[in-house]
């Protein structure tokens, strides 16, 4: 019996998962999601040759939270995957804090570790503990592994880990930590493997997908992100702010009399594409929507994301390749057209046809500069953390 990788991401009303065969290089065979925990939750799983194999509605005893969640995939895996055999388990785990700087196996002092970060990603980090504990008790024999959004900015440059503040909030780790990573280091592997000289050179990755952000890699390691302390800073996103002058948040506590929460609601939750349209979230319906706020929501999105890319070209002394990546990267010619016009200066020509292909390379032959759409995957980062782990022992 072949042995597998379970990759799970754990959030606030969702899991996400991905099934991989690890007895060669990780394959993924299925994927899927549990979504509308604490309300009705659904689940849907899709085989690797996109056959939906589940999709529908989780009702009855044992099927409320994450626990009930993580139940329901391995019951459905039952069925439809029969012949798996569950060797390790891999968690996207948003925040490792100054410390974890890659991945690591699970055990009291790493959970004790991780809950104490907590207050640095409260939206985030306690979903991924509950997605831990819950397959902790459903793998007890398994090792399970945590892999780190923060790890590929571990080694940021001083400049871009710190904030003008006085010295000794840096110290208890008031600092620009960067997320996306493990988006990051997978498109680091692809330029690698397709296109050493252009990894080995400076390029800007632009991740959009529900988070947005950007990083600049010189040789393959992160120098600098957009996003900073917590996963708002830097580009507007589906329903995150993105970079804010602190002096807002002032006004709101002093003059609107607004608490912490409300604030964390207003700027994770209603602020971004969604605050700035009155309309939705998603960058799909936004671009068939033609409202005037709809059209100004994208004005202000692709604004900062030319933006951050010049900035990030200062940081890097130069360009030599843009990957797009994220559901809107991949897949948004109108957003990736107008992010890249009049950028001549850049060394950037864009090819409209291929472009409008998708086409894995969207800039001329004579473009000094080279811009590439590279459709990322975190859960492979995860699976192979998850592998080599086991491989190891
Ligand atoms: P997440 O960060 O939750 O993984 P995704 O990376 O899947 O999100 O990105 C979701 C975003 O991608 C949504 O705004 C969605 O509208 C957008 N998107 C997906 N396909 C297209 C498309 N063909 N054109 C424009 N936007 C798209």
């Amino acid at each position: 019996m072949d042995r597998h990788v379970l990759t799970l991401n754990a959030g606030s009303s969702s899991v996400k998962f991905g099934l991989f065969d690890i007895e060669r290089e990780p394959t993924q065979i299925a994927d899927g999601e549990v979504e509308r925990i604490g309300d009705v939750p659904r689940l849907k799983i899709t085989d690797a040759s996109g056959e939906t194999r589940a999709d529908h509605a989780l009702r009855g005893e044992g099927t409320a939270g994450h626990a009930g969640a993580i139940n329901a995939i391995l019951a459905e895996m039952d069925t439809h995957f029969p012949d798996r055999h569950i060797a390790s388990v891999g968690h996207r785990v948003v925040h490792g804090g100054l410390d974890y700087s890659r991945p690591c196996l699970i055990d009291e002092k790493v959970i004790g570790d991780l809950t104490e970060l907590s207050p640095f990603a409260p939206l985030h980090q306690p979903h991924n503990l509950a997605g831990i504990h819950a397959a902790r008790e459903a793998f007890p024999g398994a090792p399970q592994i945590a892999c780190f959004d923060t790890a590929f900015h571990h080694d940021h440059p001083w400049v871009n880990n710190v904030f003008a503040l006085p010295q000794h909030y840096y110290d208890e780790g008031i600092r620009r930590y960067g997320f996306h990573g493990l988006s990051y280091e997978y498109i680091a592997g692809e330029l690698k493997r397709i296109a050493p000289h252009l990894y080995a050179g400076r390029v800007v990755v632009t991740h959009l997908g529900n988070g947005a952000s950007m990083c600049g890699l010189q040789n393959g390691r992160s120098i600098g992100s957009t996003m900073g302390f917590s996963a708002l800073d830097g580009l507007p996103m589906g329903t995150r702010c993105g970079q804010l002058d602190p002096g807002v948040l002032l006004y709101l506590m002093d003059q609107k009399g607004m608490n912490a929460d409300e604030i964390a609601d207003l700027l994770y939750r209603k602020s971004g594409l969604l605050g700035l349209s009155g309309l939705t979230n998603d960058m799909r319906t936004l671009e068939a929507a033609g409202t005037k706020e709809a059209r100004q929501a994208i004005d202000y999105y692709v604004f900062r994301i030319r933006r951050e890319l010049g900035a990030l070209c200062a940081v890097l002394g130069g360009l030599d390749a843009v990957v797009f990546c994220g559901g809107i990267g991949e897949n948004s010619r109108m957003i990736r057209s107008r992010v890249l016009q009049d950028l001549g200066w850049l060394g950037i020509e864009i090819d409209h046809a291929k472009n409008t292909d998708n086409a894995r390379v969207i800039t001329t032959e004579l473009s000094r500069a080279r811009v590439m759409v590279i459709p990322t995957n975190e859960d492979m980062v995860i699976a192979r953390a998850a592998a080599a782990h086991f491989s190891s022992r």
